[in-house]
């Protein structure tokens, strides 16, 4: 039996006829920049997952720039985040001129640990960017508490949570600012690239909102140095018909895991703790495994795809040497990097897909 670890075309040849008729009506109407189908997901998805209101940009990486922004993150600043990510979650800090401050994972949650965030905190300190990883919210509570006795701006990087809530707020109104991106691979996916923002703060949305559309709310009047950060109809078209499957994608994710959880039985396999505090949306399911690379050359043996979901922490990629930070310094991520092995998780796996998964590990 054959398991991808992951195949876009199931889900997509699903809901083809909703998408192309979709594309067609954006195309007929000529709505290629923001306009109708935008607004029309902007207000859906805030209606669907509990957001006051939603900004769609053009990918994920752009709200994080956005954020840093409204954070006035800048030259002379610390912003602390997370090593293990994907690289994205500290190009916002960099864009701004900002030094990212990698501080220690959880290797329970793979995110980021508060009482490392805490050590890390200099009167430098401007923000934290926390990073909803794999699906699995942060431990916000504590993480709110050090920003407000330090009056830090915190950014919620939900690019692989969209859906989930950190205890009953959906992620991303915890914070003073929230991401998403809608890359085709992330639990809700376009045809393209695309992202969304979202605030609870009225004054830092209304600012992103300039932002996002070159510092501008009249045309041709411009009140800052502004981006073109806006997201095309055909996106918005595509997501309008994808997000009302969103809840059914995240509850098939969650089975899958679930019978990942009771199956796996191989010794020496970690899989990650589920907090109390909230429900992870499972954009990827990884284990820890000591023989991470032998485990991997097995499964692809025996038809399943695995990933890599991340290989090197961000404090020891060749961009960030300049920052000086060595191995050994965050020993957690560093690990967690090299002993992780991500599994197939997507809604259309059946489950005889996953308990070939499943009779292949503990057969290793
Ligand atoms: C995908 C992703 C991003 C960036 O999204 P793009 O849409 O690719 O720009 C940012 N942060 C994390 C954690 C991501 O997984």
């Amino acid at each position: 039996m054959k398991v991808p670890f992951l195949d876009l075309s199931l889900q997509h040849q699903a809901v083809r006829e909703q998408v192309l008729m979709a594309l067609a009506a954006t195309y007929d109407a000529s709505r290629f920049i923001l306009g109708k189908d935008v607004e029309e997901f902007e207000k859906n998805f805030s209606a669907t997952l509990g957001y006051p209101r939603a900004l769609g940009m053009n990918s994920g990486t752009s709200p994080l720039h956005v954020a840093s922004v409204c954070g006035s993150f800048g030259p002379g600043d610390e912003v602390i985040t997370t090593p293990f990510t994907f690289i994205s979650s500290a190009w916002g800090i960099s864009y701004v001129g900002a030094k990212p401050v990698f501080t220690d994972i959880e290797e329970d949650t793979f995110n980021l640990d508060p009482a490392k965030i805490e050590a890390a905190i200099t009167p430098r300190t401007k923000g934290i960017v926390v990073v909803h990883l794999f699906g699995q919210p942060a431990r916000m509570d504590e993480i709110m508490a050090l920003a407000r006795r330090r009056n830090l701006f915190v950014v919620e990087d939900c690019a692989q949570a969209v859906g989930a809530r950190y205890k009953n707020t959906p992620v991303g109104l915890v914070g003073d600012a929230g991401t998403f991106s809608f890359y085709p691979t992330k639990n809700l996916g376009g045809c393209g690239e695309g992202g969304a923002f979202v605030s609870r703060q009225d004054g830092v949305f209304e600012k992103a909102r300039l932002l996002r559309n070159h510092g501008s709310a009249q045309r041709y009047h411009h009140e800052m140095v502004g981006f073109n950060f806006r997201m095309d109809g055909f996106q918005g078209a595509v997501l309008n018909v994808k997000l009302p499957h969103l809840a059914a994608w995240i509850a098939r994710r969650r089975a899958i895991a679930a019978r990942y959880r009771a199956g796996l039985k191989l010794a020496d396999v970690r899989l990650p703790v589920q907090p109390d505090y909230g429900e992870s949306v499972h954009h990827q399911f990884t284990l820890l495994h000591p023989r991470r690379d032998a485990l991997k050359e097995h499964l692809a043996r025996h038809d399943v795809g695995t990933d890599l979901i991340y290989p090197v922490p961000l404090h020891l990629q060749k961009v960030y040497a300049s920052l000086g930070v060595p191995r050994g310094a965050l020993p957690v991520a560093e690990r967690v990097c090299d002993t992780c092995l991500s599994l197939p998780i997507f809604p259309e796996l059946t489950d005889a897909q996953v308990d070939h998964v499943i009779k292949t590990i503990n057969a290793f």
